[in-house]
């Protein structure tokens, strides 16, 4: 294969490229493992970036290198990650319940963690419609041809509350139903604290496997600057930055709505309720956020989520155990808020007067969509047309957003796990599970 002229050209820059990103990753300590991070990120956007711009494709890059070497690199690497995720949440969520002496005390950390998670997406939500109100994403925006979105089917309400409770343990891991499996974690982990000796002998060897998965975690950790670098890449070569232009206030609104969620509502919880503080909690979490951000999955950080919040963030096992997996799966606060915004805006360009009816149901579908959504890339979008459907607004208004919801899926989920942990701290703290010298350390 004798390459063109432009492939030729490119393939020079790309080199000098992933020179600079092999240079700058190996002149840092491995102990610098989010700058290598960052790096990879940047360099895969900025590439990604380049080849979305100058439209560059033939053979050897789409063929050899966008499907080829970065499209395994990026699905080796998100396999990797949820590799852990199932025996992890199961062995780490058993460890926890089965060293909870008081059966009680589980009862009252559910309900103070799906509590909180409730309330926080409420409040995310009403910020949402609060800011959309103010500033109208969906004013002078004229649509262009015809819109066309095919919805998904979303689960009703009913099938929500029944598919939490399953009736086949193994098929629920197969099919990584997170909900499923913590329902049979926790019993387990029950049956283990009532089980006297026997518990005792079998929660030491959970103890031992749990030790040993958040090694393996470390060990995958190590690979993320080149997972994030080639799953940056490929996102940006498909999705230019072009595409905002014409949602540019859309777009904008509902990152501005995340960056206040995060600045101040987390950084209130954590200062008032908590008495912690939020820059020590960001300077320590951002390398989640950064995680999420390049998975677009709430699940597939839950292993780097769950280490950081007990290793960095210091709360105990018997809490983050249970807070976290459950969180991945039914707080989702930056879902909720560019469900807010996206609902605010639909009706503005198609012209429905939401009233305050409107909002109350949009806040009370929402936190349910919210609830019901899988901690995966894209589901927000889908669980949006039940939203749009209780309150009356065309589906087909979800083709409009389509466009730039992939960039706004990747900054959603880093907010989505942050309020994970911003939860696991304040339930650890009120339960006496939470170690301030490693959070202050
Ligand atoms: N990607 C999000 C998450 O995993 C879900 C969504 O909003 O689509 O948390």
């Amino acid at each position: 294969m004798d390459p063109n002229p432009q492939t030729k050209k490119f393939l020079f820059h790309f080199k000098k490229i992933v020179h600079w990103t092999v240079h700058l990753m190996s002149t840092n300590s491995s102990s610098n493992l989010t700058i290598k991070i960052l790096i990879g990120m940047f360099m895969g956007v900025f590439l990604g970036s380049i080849i979305n711009y100058f439209q560059l494709s033939g053979e050897f890059i789409e063929t050899y290198l966008l499907n080829g070497l970065i499209d395994i690199g990026g699905r080796v690497f998100l396999s990797s990650l949820k590799l852990l995720v199932v025996p992890m949440v199961f062995v780490s969520l058993v460890a926890g319940a089965g060293s909870l002496d008081d059966i009680k005390k589980l009862g009252r950390l559910g309900s103070k963690t799906f509590g909180l998670y409730v309330a926080t997406t409420a409040l995310a939500i009403a910020l949402a419609l609060f800011v959309s109100e103010i500033f109208d994403p969906g004013q002078g925006f004229i649509i262009q041809g015809s819109t066309s979105f095919q919805a998904e089917e979303a689960p009703s309400l009913v099938d929500v509350i029944v598919n939490i409770f399953p009736s086949n343990p193994v098929e629920a891991m197969v099919k990584a139903e997170m909900l499923q499996i913590i329902v049979f974690a926790i019993l387990f982990g029950v049956g283990i604290s009532l089980a006297g000796e026997a518990g005792k002998r079998i929660l030491g060897t959970f103890n031992d496997l749990n030790e040993i998965i958040m090694k393996m975690v470390l060990i995958l950790i190590e690979l993320a600057p080149y997972g994030v670098f080639c799953l940056l890449t490929k996102v940006f070569s498909s999705q230019g930055l072009g595409a905002i232009i014409p949602m540019a206030k859309y777009f904008f609104i509902v990152l501005f709505c995340l960056v206040l969620h995060v600045v101040v509502v987390y950084s209130l919880i954590l200062k008032v309720m908590g008495k912690l503080s939020p820059v020590k909690f960001f300077k320590k979490y951002y390398e989640v956020m950064l995680f999420a951000f390049s998975t677009s999955s709430s699940n597939a950080t839950l292993p780097v989520n769950l280490e950081v919040t007990e290793k960095k963030l210091g709360v105990h096992n018997s809490v983050a155990s249970f807070t976290i997996p459950l969180g991945a799966t039914v707080n989702m606060d930056g879902t909720a808020i560019m469900q807010g915004v996206a609902t605010v805006f639909v009706a503005q360009v198609y012209g429905v007067e939401l009233g305050f009816q409107g909002y109350l149901m949009t806040i009370l579908t929402a936190t349910l969509a919210s609830i019901g959504t899988a901690g995966v890339p894209g589901v927000g979008l889908v669980m949006l047309a039940m939203v749009f459907k209780q309150v009356g607004l065309p589906v087909e208004g979800i083709g409009l957003i389509i466009g730039v919801d992939r960039l706004l899926d990747m900054t959603r989920t880093a907010v989505n796990v942050c309020g994970d942990a911003i939860v696991s701290c304040i339930v650890a703290k009120s339960e006496g599970q939470f170690d301030e010298t490693v959070f202050n350390s």
